[in-house]
């Protein structure tokens, strides 16, 4: 027998707790070794005691350092500010690793293998924001400060200078936007340039502008490898590489940082489809995939993947895969292929 590794689990809102209980079935067939504290945050909490990040859920990621988060409804505009930025920030997760791989053919592309690591604490997800009055209005203009430090750039980028030397992979690509804000993201070019200088002759470095990298992830994603960027950017270019793998229900993520780390889908809490049974696990089981990975055991990841590997060979698909099978029906395929 294994030993017990304590973890935290937060089922989320909306899909989440469908997903969630399949996954944990999942893990459980693997045996994998975690000991689940079942706890709130989002608007499940707000509904059970009317905070959405309770204490007791922050204080067992302090004790366990490792969570399976569903996805969390944020509200848009007002209402409280966002669950999953509020955690990263209280745990300093500051590397946030969202690979993407093809696991059903017949998609746009075949073959897509790339991860994306995005800055996770500073850039404008810091949030900083107010009005000014303009034109008559006492809320004429809004003001969005970004920041990045030197430190945090250094950081994100060497974790993917060194994902990219444990994992074999041969290029790291530095995605900015330094020709129009030259200081924001310039900081974090020169800081990556600086880091790539130490990897030389081992792994490539590469750069681009943000906007050209989105086109060029559309019409040759082959050329990229490991992609590194700024928090905003990351956020959009892991949904696009999300994109090309079969979207959303397919991408899982990671967010680490020197003492806890956080694993969830990349999706959101999907309302459209939340309690119909139709939500792909998929995206939240290879987050758990990842998460035994992060624990040591990617024999257990790889039976995982297989799994999935093999429902997908079947043939088995949901709805966003453009097939008919339920929640339920893929656990079922997955669990048959472990
Ligand atoms: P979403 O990711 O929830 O949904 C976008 C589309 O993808 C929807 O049509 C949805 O049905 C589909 N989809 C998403 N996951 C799927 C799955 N597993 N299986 C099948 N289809 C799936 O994005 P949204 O609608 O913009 O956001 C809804 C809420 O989720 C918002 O409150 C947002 O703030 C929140 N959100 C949370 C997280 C998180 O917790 N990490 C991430 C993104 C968005």
């Amino acid at each position: 027998m294994s030993q017990k590794i304590p973890a935290t689990l937060i089922p989320g809102d909306g899909i989440g707790p469908e997903i969630s209980e399949a996954v944990v079935r999942i893990l459980k067939e693997v045996e994998a070794p975690f000991e689940w504290d079942h706890q709130l945050a989002g608007m499940a909490a707000v509904d059970a005691s009317g905070d959405p990040l309770p204490k007791a859920t922050i204080e067992s990621i302090r004790k366990t350092g490792l969570a399976l988060k569903g996805p969390l409804t944020t509200p848009v505009g007002g209402g409280f500010k966002s669950i999953n930025v509020t955690l990263r920030k209280e745990f300093e997760l500051f590397a946030n690793l969202r690979p993407a791989r093809t696991l059903v053919p017949g998609g746009r592309y075949e073959d897509i293998d790339l991860v994306l690591f995005r800055e996770n604490l500073e850039g404008y997800y810091a949030a900083l924001e107010h009005y000014i009055p303009a034109d008559g209005d006492p809320k004429g203009i809004a003001i969005s400060t970004g920041y990045n430090s030197r430190k945090e750039a250094r950081r994100i980028v060497t974790y993917a200078f060194e994902y990219a030397v444990k994992n074999n992979r041969k290029k790291v690509t530095i995605v900015h936007k330094a020709n129009i804000l030259k200081l924001l993201t310039g900081l974090f070019l020169e800081e990556g340039r600086e880091v790539a200088k130490q990897y030389e002759g081992r792994i490539a470095m590469d750069e681009r502008i943000v906007d050209a990298c989105a086109m060029q992830l559309v019409m040759n994603p082959y050329q990229f490898d490991v992609i590194v960027t700024t928090n905003l950017f990351g956020d959009i270019l892991s949904d696009q590489i999300a994109g090309l793998i079969g979207g959303l229900g397919m991408a899982p993520g990671a967010n680490i940082g020197e003492k806890a780390a956080i694993f969830e889908a990349v999706h959101g809490s999907a309302p459209d489809i939340a309690g119909k049974g139709v939500a792909n696990p998929v995206a939240l089981l290879m987050a758990a995939g990842l998460m035994l990975q992060h624990i040591g055991r990617k024999d257990l990841a790889d039976r995982v993947q297989a799994g999935i590997d093999g429902a997908f060979g079947a043939g088995v698909r949901t709805r966003d895969l453009g097939g008919q099978a339920g929640t339920k029906d893929l656990t079922d395929a997955i669990v048959q292929h472990l």
